[in-house]
C-alpha cells in the first residue's frame, strides 16, 4: 500500500480523497494556490505544499510544481481527483518516470478514451453500441453534407478532443451544417488546441444514463449499475440519481454485463464511467471518462462500495473488492450539485460564507469542502458542494432531498438552493419523467 499520497487538486474532491486516505492510514499532502491557503483540504492534511499563484495553469495544471511538492515531501502517489489532470495521459507518464504511482488507469487508455473519435471507434469495436455518426473525423475535404445526409437530420457537430459540452453544435437542417461545423471547430481551438471535429446524429429526447465501471488492470472487471444525469444545462449536470427511474433490472444487467466485458477485454485499471444516451430503449455511447466523477456518490450510496478508496487500493495492486454476483443496488440515490450561483440566470457569486448550516440525519450526506467564513475564491468552478440522499426507494429518497434542502443554510453567496427546492416539488420530477432536455424547457418556462 501506499505511504503517502499527494492530492493534487481543490475543493470538496480534495477533501474526499482526504477522507479515503485517513480511513487507509496514508499520510496525506495537500497542494495548494495562493488563492487557496486557508481551504479546508490544506487544513486537514498532514503537509501542505503552496504550488503558484491563483491561476489554474500556474499552480494545480503546472506539472513542475506537483513533482517538485511531490518531491520535497517524499510523496509515493499522486490522486488527481476529476478536472485538472486527472484525463491528462502526459501527466499520467511522467509520474510514472519520477517513480510516482498515478492513481487512475493507464496512459494509453486515458489517451484513446481522451479523443473522441478514437474512443467511439475503440467502443464499437469492443462491442459496446455507439451513436450513429461519421466514422471518423470530419475535414474540409470530406463530403460532410453527404455523411450527414447519409445519417439524417438534424446532426450534432462534436469536438474530437471536447469536454464540459464545448465545441458542440446541432445543425437542424442542411442549411446549418457549414456555420456549424466552422463554429465547433473554432470553439474547439481555442477551447482544446484542436480543431478536429465529427458528426453524431442528434437525439431529440434522450436521457443520459452512464455506468459506473471498475477494473483491476489484469482483465477483472465490474459494473456498478447505472446514474442518470439527464437533468442538465448546457450540457451539464445538475441532478444525478440512481437508478434511472425508467430502467430495468434486466436493462440494466444487459447494458451492464457489455462494459464490465468491454472492460475486461481492455484490461482497464481502476475506476472509469461509460456514458450513453438512451432512447426509445436503445442505449448510444458517447464516451468514457477515465477518472473519478463528480457524481461518484450516487453509486457509493446504492452499493455500499467506497470508490475513492476502492481506486486507492487497486492502484496499488490490490484486487476488486467482490464479485459480480455481489454488487447489489440497495435503494436510491439523488445528488444535487450545489453552486454559488444565481438560481435563475447562473451567474457564478463568489464571495463570503457568512452562515453555513449542512443538513443531518438518516441517509443525507454532504460532500463540501466549505465552512462559515470560507471565501469562495473567483478563480475556479462553483461548486459549492454536493447533497446527497439516500433511501429505501426513490419516493422514500425525494421525501428526504425535501426536507434536506429545506433545511440546509448557505448565506451570503447566493446559491443554485432555490432551483433544487422547486425542482424536488415538480410534478414531471417526482415522476422520473425528464430527458435532457427538460431542465432548459423547464427555465424557459415552456
Ligand atoms: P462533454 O465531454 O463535452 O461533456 P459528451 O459527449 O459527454 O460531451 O456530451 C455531453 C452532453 O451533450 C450529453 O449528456 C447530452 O446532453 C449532449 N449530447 C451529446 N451527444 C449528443 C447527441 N448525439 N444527441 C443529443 N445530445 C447529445
Amino acid at each position: 500500500m501506499f505511504e503517502k499520497i499527494l492530492i493534487a487538486n481543490r475543493g470538496e474532491i480534495a477533501l474526499r480523497i482526504l477522507r479515503a486516505c485517513k480511513e487507509l492510514g496514508i499520510a496525506t499532502v495537500a497542494v495548494h494556490s495562493t488563492a487557496d491557503a486557508d481551504a479546508m483540504h490544506v487544513r486537514l492534511a498532514d503537509e501542505s505544499v503552496c504550488i503558484g499563484p491563483p491561476a489554474s495553469k500556474d499552480s494545480y495544471l503546472h506539472i513542475p510544481s506537483l513533482l517538485a511538492a511531490a518531491e520535497i515531501t517524499g510523496a509515493d502517489a499522486v490522486h488527481p481527483g476529476y478536472g485538472f489532470l486527472s484525463e491528462n495521459a502526459r501527466f499520467a507518464e511522467i509520474l510514472a518516470d519520477h517513480n510516482l504511482a498515478f492513481i487512475g488507469p493507464k496512459a494509453e487508455h486515458i489517451r484513446t478514451m481522451g479523443d473522441k473519435i478514437e474512443a467511439k471507434k475503440t467502443a464499437k469495436r469492443l462491442g459496446i453500441p455507439v451513436v450513429p455518426g461519421s466514422d471518423g473525423g470530419v475535414g474540409p475535404d470530406d463530403d460532410a453534407m453527404a455523411i450527414a445526409k447519409e445519417i439524417g437530420f438534424p446532426v450534432l457537430v462534436k469536438a474530437a478532443a471536447g469536454g464540459g459540452g464545448r465545441g458542440m453544435k446541432v445543425a437542424q437542417t442542411e442549411a446549418d451544417l457549414e456555420m456549424a461545423l466552422s463554429t465547433a471547430a473554432t470553439e474547439a481551438k481555442a477551447a482544446f488546441g484542436d480543431a478536429s471535429v465529427y458528426l453524431e446524429k442528434y437525439l431529440t429526447k434522450p436521457r443520459h444514463i452512464e455506468i459506473q465501471v471498475l477494473g483491476d488492470g489484469r482483465g477483472g472487471a465490474l459494473h456498478l449499475g447505472e446514474r442518470d444525469c439527464s437533468l442538465q444545462r448546457r450540457h451539464q449536470k445538475v441532478w444525478e440519481e440512481g437508478p434511472s427511474p425508467i430502467l430495468s433490472p434486466a436493462a440494466r444487467e444487459k447494458i451492464g454485463g457489455i462494459c464490465a466485458k468491454a472492460m475486461q477485454e481492455m484490461k482497464y485499471l481502476g475506476v472509469g464511467t461509460i456514458e450513453f444516451l438512451y432512447e426509445d430503449g436503445e442505449f448510444y455511447f458517447i464516451e468514457m471518462n477515465t477518472r473519478i466523477q463528480v457524481e461518484h456518490p450516487v453509486t457509493e450510496m446504492i452499493t455500499d462500495i467506497d470508490l475513492v478508496l476502492e481506486q486507492i487500493r487497486i492502484a496499488a495492486g490490490g484486487d476488486l473488492p467482490c464479485t459480480q454476483d455481489e454488487v447489489q443496488i440497495i435503494g436510491h440515490a439523488i445528488e444535487c450539485r450545489i453552486n454559488a450561483e444565481n438560481p435563475e440566470t447562473f451567474r457564478p457569486s463568489p464571495g463570503t460564507i457568512t452562515q453555513y448550516h449542512p443538513p443531518g440525519g438518516l441517509g443525507v450526506r454532504i460532500d463540501s469542502a466549505v465552512y462559515q467564513g470560507y471565501k469562495i475564491p473567483p478563480y475556479y468552478d462553483s461548486l459549492v458542494g454536493k447533497l446527497i440522499v439516500h433511501g429505501k426507494n426513490r419516493p422514500e429518497c425525494l421525501m428526504r432531498l425535501r426536507r434536506a434542502l429545506d433545511e440546509i443554510v448557505v448565506d451570503g453567496v447566493e446559491t443554485t438552493l432555490p432551483l433544487f427546492r422547486k425542482l424536488a416539488r415538480e410534478k414531471d420530477m417526482i415522476e422520473g419523467d425528464y430527458h435532457i432536455h427538460w431542465l432548459e424547457q423547464y427555465l424557459a418556462g415552456k
